[in-house]
């Protein structure tokens, strides 16, 4: 008998006064998140929804969004966290293949108008029967037609609940993720799958509730990454989460120094946002003696950016690896030992990693040079994806090793490097060219402050390297420079032959460049 919900419940015994979560002017300890859960639990019974039924949430970092999640595992729910950028169309079709019973939606705003997108896809979708939307203001009325308000719906409901009791191998999540291709699946993960992971931070960032942490809350809650490095980590610990409905480096800055913030775990675009945003007049003393770990994961964090941060907040990144389908972490660089520049590190505790031949699923024969796909075993692996015997198959194999898509080489010391994504893999004309490469070379050019490279259709060479690239503010180099510049820099089959300088990346809500919309 294990209940993911145990995090909160624990710290909300051991130190109920302490504030659990704050936003903005707002601050709720951990008695409060615990009993406004409680609520939440009553209210899903009294509506009719049963032990392993699932429920949706579609909501941004608020509150909410911890409070609706633990008070539906505390009904021994299934909890279906939603992308908020989702529209009624892709809702219904979550909704949908998850099965929801029910969906607790934010009402959002003009511009990102959660809730109404949210009722569309409810409307579609005959078997989710209960929609609430949670406003800003929980006593307040809901702006979208015919809908209930979560907050008149808890009102009344008692601050007490029982915790059903369920199996640690119960399903506690669906995270939905688009895996390495195709439609999005919902990676199922079990109760100790996610307590697991969320523990292991004890060893991975040095978290000890007699010594709580202040994190930063502005990786999104509905992915992986945050719910568990930031959100059940933090809750685990007794640490308070300070969260910021979406990430702006300005505000981000400003919060970590007015709340003390102790640790800070981003995408690499939010560090390349945080260093753009630095003023002559940050207090940057301030800053790096408060911040003790600073965790970036999600995509490769390429060298330049962890050198600057390093120069500028006085503290090394500390980079991790994993996958919604690996609850997520599966490696961390490893605490107390200085970080390796452009290392993913170690498999964490517990955890199996190893290096295998796409095709064969054969171990690869180890050098320091040679490249595998990365291929995972452990307590965070999930049970599969929902629904899906065969696409399990394709990723889990007999003996439970994960296969994950990611290309990597392995060191002498155990230290693994991510290459690049198999799919993200460039072929020009018969050469292997790993875009993560060419990025990192661009990257050492003065006046690049990010790119990013993908392979265009071409006729003799059957893909050609391209580059995006953002220039550093006031800089006219043109792309024929950086061309020629490039083919300085690397092999010919490699450098890219076409580029272009935007002034933004298309990204995805955790702040990951989304490369299948560059071409
Ligand atoms: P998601 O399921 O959305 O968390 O995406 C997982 C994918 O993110 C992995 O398969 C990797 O391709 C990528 N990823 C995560 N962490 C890293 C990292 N530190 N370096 C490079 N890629 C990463």
């Amino acid at each position: 008998m294990l209940n993911l919900s145990i995090l909160l419940e624990d710290s909300a015994r051991t130190y109920p006064d302490r504030d659990a979560i704050v936003l903005g002017a707002t601050r709720l300890t951990y008695a409060q998140v615990d009993g406004a859960a409680n609520q939440v639990a009553n209210l899903l019974v009294q509506r009719g929804i049963e032990p392993g039924d699932k429920v949706a949430l579609m909501c941004p970092n608020l509150p909410y969004f911890p409070i609706v999640y633990y008070g539906i595992l505390k009904a021994g729910a299934v909890v279906v966290p939603l992308n908020v950028l989702l529209k009624g169309r892709e809702v219904a079709y979550h909704l949908q293949d998850s099965d929801a019973k029910a969906l607790f939606a934010f009402e959002g705003t003009a511009e990102l108008p959660i809730g109404s997108e949210a009722k569309a896809g409810f409307d579609q979708v005959g078997t989710c029967t209960e929609f609430l939307v949670v406003t800003g203001d929980p006593a307040g009325s809901s702006q979208i037609e015919g809908t209930e308000t979560f907050g008149q719906a808890v009102a009344n409901q008692p601050a007490t609940f029982e915790t059903v009791a369920t199996d640690q191998d119960d399903t506690a999540v669906i995270l939905y993720t688009s895996g390495t291709t195709g439609q999005p699946k919902g990676a199922e993960l079990r109760h100790r799958n996610m307590r697991d992971n969320a523990l292991a931070s004890r060893e991975l960032f040095g978290c000890d509730a007699s010594r709580p942490d202040t994190y930063l809350c502005v990786l999104p809650l509905f992915h992986s990454f945050g719910q568990t490095v930031i959100q059940n980590a933090g809750f685990a610990f007794g640490g308070t989460v300070v969260m910021l409905p979406r990430f702006e480096p300005g505000p981000a800055i400003d919060a970590m120094l007015k709340e003390s913030v102790t640790v800070f775990a981003g995408v690499p675009t939010m560090y390349w946002g945080l260093l753009g945003a630095l003023q002559q007049d940050t207090d940057m003393e301030t800053l790096g003696r408060n911040l003790r770990m600073a965790i970036a994961g999600g995509a490769s964090l390429p060298a330049e950016i962890h050198r600057e941060v390093e120069k500028r907040f006085g503290v090394s990144i500390s980079e991790g690896y994993g996958l919604s389908e690996t609850s997520p972490v599966a490696s961390f660089a490893p605490y107390g030992e200085p970080p390796r520049p452009g290392s993913i590190g170690k498999p964490i505790p517990g955890v199996e990693m190893t290096l295998i031949e796409p095709e064969s699923w054969a171990e690869i024969e180890w050098s320091p040079d040679a490249i595998g796909e990365i291929a995972i075993k452990g307590h965070n692996v999930m049970k599969g994806y929902y629904k899906r015997p065969d696409a399990t198959a394709e990723v889990i194999d007999a003996n439970g090793w994960f296969r994950t898509g990611d290309l990597a080489r392995r060191d002498e010391d155990g230290y693994y490097y991510i290459v690049d994504r198999s799919k993200d893999l460039i072929i020009r004309g018969g050469f292997n060219v790993y875009p993560r490469e060419v990025e990192e070379i661009l990257m050492t050019h003065p006046d690049v402050s990010l790119a990013a490279v993908v392979g265009v259709p071409h006729d003799t060479h059957g893909e050609e390297v391209k580059a995006f690239v953002i220039l550093q503010p006031g800089s006219s180099r043109t792309t024929d420079q950086l061309i020629a510049w490039a083919k300085e820099q690397m092999a010919s089959y490699k450098y890219p032959r076409i580029v272009e300088l935007v002034d933004s990346l298309p990204m995805t809500a955790t702040g990951k460049v989304l490369k299948r919309e560059l071409a």
